[in-house]
């Protein structure tokens, strides 16, 4: 199952994603929002709306997490760009949902940087409270979906400030979207690519991270609860960069879409 956060006559609905003639729309309105369903999307009551092409939606964030977890130096060739060691546990950090960007909305580079970075991610969406999992526990049933995310990062301040809640947490540095899929296994490996101006920057794939996605959401959940609408970000591969104003950055992950958004200064 596939959704999407939209506006609809000036109110955010949740809609159902699905390929109509090989076009993605939005067929149905959810009356409840995915994350406050336990995970069961199966059960969700819907009504019918006129079919509307994705395309043309005016897309809100698909989440509305109380925290967004991210981990840092996931892969190995991006550790090493930036000069560091290969973590022997996952590095982890937070973003502030006051972050949060919408599909097609503008990255905002804030005055006290001069260096923002793009940093493509595969996202995670908690669908079910989760809070120490056991060493061999199953994380798919706290895994509502997947979706794309851009970890905007002010490189600058990220190696002046010795923790990250700056570089990380400006308002506009964490575009999400364009929509929420279970339809992917990760474990298998998916593709995560960034564009900038059409040009692809980075090119991995989510069998190369160091920590397997169910260690990450094991550890995670030895720190804090997480809680349905809860985002993960899985880390960037290489081929990190800089933005600058009246760019167009891409990041798209197979099997989910493209995350567009535009680059504006303050
Ligand atoms: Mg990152």
């Amino acid at each position: 199952m596939k959704y999407c956060c939209f506006d609809l006559a000036g109110k955010a609905h949740c809609g159902l994603v699905e390929s109509v003639a090989g076009r993605d729309e939005i067929t149905r309105v959810l009356l409840t929002a995915p994350e406050d369903s336990n995970g069961d999307l199966e059960d969700i009551p819907t009504r019918r709306i006129d079919h509307l092409p994705l395309a043309e939606a005016v897309l809100l964030a698909p989440v509305r997490p109380s925290k967004i977890v991210c981990v840092g130096r996931n892969y190995r060739e991006h550790a090493a760009e930036l000069g560091h060691e290969v973590p022997t546990e996952p590095l982890i950090f937070l973003k502030p949902p006051s972050s949060l960007l919408p599909p097609g909305g503008n990255i905002v580079r804030p005055k006290m940087s001069q260096r923002v970075d793009y940093e493509g991610e595969l996202g995670v969406v908690i669908g079910k409270k989760c809070h120490q999992l056991a060493g061999d526990e199953d994380v798919d049933p706290y895994i509502l979906g997947y979706t794309c995310v851009n970890d905007i990062t002010a490189r600058d301040l990220q190696n002046k400030d010795s923790q990250w809640t700056r570089a990380k947490g400006f308002d506009t540095f964490c575009p999400v979207g364009p929509l929420v899929t279970d339809e992917i296994d990760p474990w298998t490996g998916v593709g995560v690519e960034t564009r900038v101006n059409e040009e692809v920057r980075q090119q991995g794939d989510t069998r190369d991270f160091i920590f397997a996605l169910d260690i990450v959401i094991r550890y995670i959940s030895q720190v804090m609860t997480l809680f349905p609408g809860d985002l993960i970000s899985t880390g960037t591969p290489s081929g990190v960069g800089p933005v600058m104003a009246g760019d167009v950055v891409e990041v798209t992950v197979e099997g989910i879409g493209t995350l567009r958004n535009f680059v504006a200064d303050v």
